[in-house]
């Protein structure tokens, strides 16, 4: 990496867990060290306060895995931003492609709980990522600018929202792109984000790498230019994997 951001390391526990494996996994994060990165966990929507109140005080933050687009009403099963932050929750992620494919969510939806997340003071982690069809048919680039475009609202800024690059094919299934691949990308998204941001928030917004990082793989991953940390999904249920991807940061 060849600038100063920050790298972040994101763990998104999906519908894992109950609250005594939680708050130990949590707990275990966070005497774990973790220089110079800094570290995240996004726990089920029901164990946030018990997982926040075991970290309360401490350098992990915790986030939420989806929000609605309104700030409050008539949404059965649904959480609003500001209920996750008012829970203890620093981020949230937004568009994941577990949550495109089996709620149908459309770039539209994810930018309006992208604009929610911010308006409750949420860190939106906005996800984007080619499924493998449209990588066998040359449409990477295509896929991902498009999302990018439909799925960030006007007020983005670096502070307020992380990338996180995440093809659908590489989540959970022990694949991963090249380097060059990745790279690839990551800077593509990075002009995207410049040509219409402009360069300020270029520079200074991180975009993750996500799909199957492990600690076998982490250095190589996070060591490709323009990848600022990861979002992690199976290896974070495990700390001392966690960590070791953490430990991985360059
Ligand atoms: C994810 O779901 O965001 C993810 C990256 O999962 P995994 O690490 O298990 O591929």
């Amino acid at each position: 990496m060849t600038t100063s951001r920050t790298p972040l390391i994101a763990g998104n526990w999906k519908m894992n867990g109950a609250t005594a494996e939680a708050v130990a996994l949590a707990r275990a994060v966070a005497a774990g060290t973790a220089a110079g990165c800094e570290l995240l966990v996004c726990p089920p929507t029901v164990l946030i306060p018990p997982v926040a109140a075991a970290l309360k005080g401490g350098a992990v933050a915790v986030g939420g895995q989806d929000c609605h687009f309104a700030e409050s009403g008539a949404h059965t099963g649904d959480i609003a931003a500001v209920m996750l932050a008012d829970a203890g929750c620093s981020h949230v992620i937004l568009g994941h492609s577990e949550r495109r494919a089996d709620h149908g969510e459309s770039d539209a939806l994810v930018c309006a709980k992208t604009e929610a997340a911010h308006a409750a003071g949420l860190i939106a982690i906005v996800c984007v990522g080619e499924t493998l069809a449209e990588r066998d048919g040359g449409e990477t680039l295509a896929r991902i600018s498009s999302q990018i475009e439909g799925s960030l609202p006007a007020a983005v800024t670096a502070e307020n929202t992380v990338i996180a690059y995440e093809p659908v094919w590489a989540i959970g299934t022990g694949r991963t792109p090249t380097a060059a691949d990745v790279e690839e990308v990551h800077t593509h998204i990075r002009g995207d984000i410049e040509r219409r941001f402009g360069a300020g928030v270029a520079g200074g917004i991180r975009i993750l790498y996500g799909g199957s990082m492990k600690p076998s793989n982490a250095g190589e991953l996070l060591a490709i230019d323009g990848v600022d940390g990861g979002l992690i999904g199976g290896a974070s249920l495990k700390a001392e994997d966690f960590l070791a991807i953490a430990a991985s940061c360059p």
